[in-house]
């Protein structure tokens, strides 16, 4: 969010199935001691029958052991859908102060709710990517997860937003002062958002099928996508990964493609108060239908990352975006997925740099975005800052880490490094908003996102989650304990 407008393996596989450990267990059975003591104890014949016995169950549990094998690998499930989420009515925007409460003024292109299920032997983890300035307030993520976990048996989800700055405000609620009466389509959109993505959900659940996966990533270090906005330090940090989880249906053919990638969509001018996905958008269009598949956005760790374009408008970014992606979706090699999905989730309890009992503070708050706004503010912040980490370790080395707040790029970096896991995707924005979560050494230099004004959390708060996202993943691989 800005004041201003921005111009800016040690992998725990599961154990053998039941079948093949009966399998095993009957074949050392058979076998134990030797051919020659067997044949002692028993009559030629007899012995004869027994071998072709022997050699039947072999043949016998072969076949079951083939159809066990076979199961395994239909049995992660991938299923995807999409949803409308464009405001219908006038509303205030997310993101530039400097457009306070003024209502948006119509739709540049569409936003929308991409919604991923994986499941793996019964458990559900369900991936949205939002078109959306933060993540659903949390008593929308509440309804939501609630919804969800009821209909679907969905517990475990990564609710995210691609950072937009030409979304809806999302802070507001039905309380006087608080958004009641003055913003009255902004509540209604709340309720049409939240239907939105749970039917994007349950509809991706019910479009669950076999599926292979698997995941690449490459550099963009030749031609600099992303500029560190935030310091001054040479070189500055940036995250230059651009990921993508691929998903195959079972016969090879290409289902959807998860990309991962982090810069501020902040590449249309503030005055613009239309609706636009901004470059993820295109993005998302030029692969979905070069690739024919579908495509989930999800946004990295772009809390000093802005999108370097050039010359280029944020259309122009996101097909040049889209060439990156398509060749490297083109070289990932999927497979079947055996063993089952870890997922944590934990939330934080940090202090405040920001005094909000000062009246003062919430004053020069109000001024700088809307009065309505502060208190919804207020209330998030009653009780501490609490922003969640969820951590997951899907097969095949690939994790997925997401953070509920705009984290600077070195975090992910470190994290990506210190884990040293074969893919890591880091998610910011994702399930809840707790602002700006610079690096300690970012806050020693100071500067916009680093200071309180945008990052009212304790100094320290990001790498505090960060180590608790690498204990996480060590411990879902067996290598350290609980
Ligand atoms: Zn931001």
């Amino acid at each position: 969010m800005l004041p201003q407008a921005d111009t800016p393996s040690r992998n725990r596989y599961a154990p053998p199935s039941a079948k093949s450990d009966c399998f095993s267990k009957i074949c050392f059975d058979m076998s134990s001691g030797s051919r020659e003591e067997v044949k002692k104890k028993i009559e030629p014949l007899e012995y004869q029958a027994m071998n072709r016995l022997f050699l039947f169950s072999i043949l016998f549990f072969r076949g079951i052991l083939g159809l066990t094998a076979e199961s395994d690998q239909t049995s992660f499930m991938v299923g995807y859908s999409k949803r409308n989420i464009t405001p219908t009515e006038p509303v205030p925007l997310w993101g530039y102060g400097d457009r306070h409460d003024e209502l948006s003024t119509g739709i540049h292109d569409p936003l929308y709710a991409d919604a991923l299920v994986l499941q793996m032997n019964g458990t559900k983890l369900a991936i949205v990517g939002l078109d959306l300035g933060r993540s659903p307030s949390e008593s929308s993520l509440m309804k939501i997860r609630r919804r969800i976990q009821k209909k679907a048996g969905i517990a475990h989800s990564f609710i995210a937003a691609s950072h937009t700055h030409h979304g809806p405000v999302l802070e507001l609620s039905n309380h006087p002062g608080m958004g009641q009466g003055k913003f009255d389509a902004t509540l209604r959109y709340y309720h049409f958002l939240e239907n939105q993505i749970v039917s994007a959900v349950i509809n991706a659940d019910q479009d669950l099928e076999p599926a292979r996966m698997g995941a690449g990533k490459k550099i963009l270090n030749k031609t600099p996508f992303q500029r560190n906005r935030h310091t001054k330090k040479s070189p500055p940090s940036v995250d230059r990964d651009l990921a993508v989880l691929r998903i195959d249906r079972s016969d090879g053919r290409l289902k959807t493609l998860l990309i991962n990638f982090a810069a501020h969509p902040t590449s249309i001018t503030s005055k613009d108060r239309r609706f636009s996905a901004d470059y993820v958008g295109v993005l998302k269009r030029e692969v979905s239908e070069t690739m024919n598949c579908s495509v989930v956005f999800m946004q990295g760790a772009s809390g000093d990352l802005s999108a370097q374009r050039g010359n280029n408008d944020f259309e122009q970014f996101g097909m040049r975006l889209a060439e990156e992606v398509i060749p490297l979706a083109h070289r990932i090699q999927t497979s079947y997925i055996k063993s089952d999905l870890q997922i944590n989730e934990e939330r934080f309890m940090f202090s405040s740099r920001v005094d909000w009992s000062n009246p003062l503070v919430a004053m020069a708050y109000g001024v700088a975005f809307f009065p309505e706004l502060i208190p919804n503010y207020l209330k998030e912040y009653r009780d501490g800052i609490r922003p969640r980490l969820t951590v997951a370790l899907l097969p095949g080395e690939i994790a997925l880490v997401g953070a509920s707040g705009e984290f600077f790029c070195e975090h992910a970096i470190r994290l990506k490094k210190r884990a040293a896991l074969k893919h890591l995707f880091f998610f910011g924005y994702c399930n809840g908003y707790h602002q700006y979560f610079p690096t300690i050494e970012a806050v020693a230099e100071g500067g916009y996102g680093a200071d309180q004004t945008v990052s009212p959390v304790e100094i320290g708060a990001g790498e505090k989650m960060m180590n608790k996202a690498l204990i996480k993943l060590f411990q879902m691989r067996g290598i350290i304990g609980d």
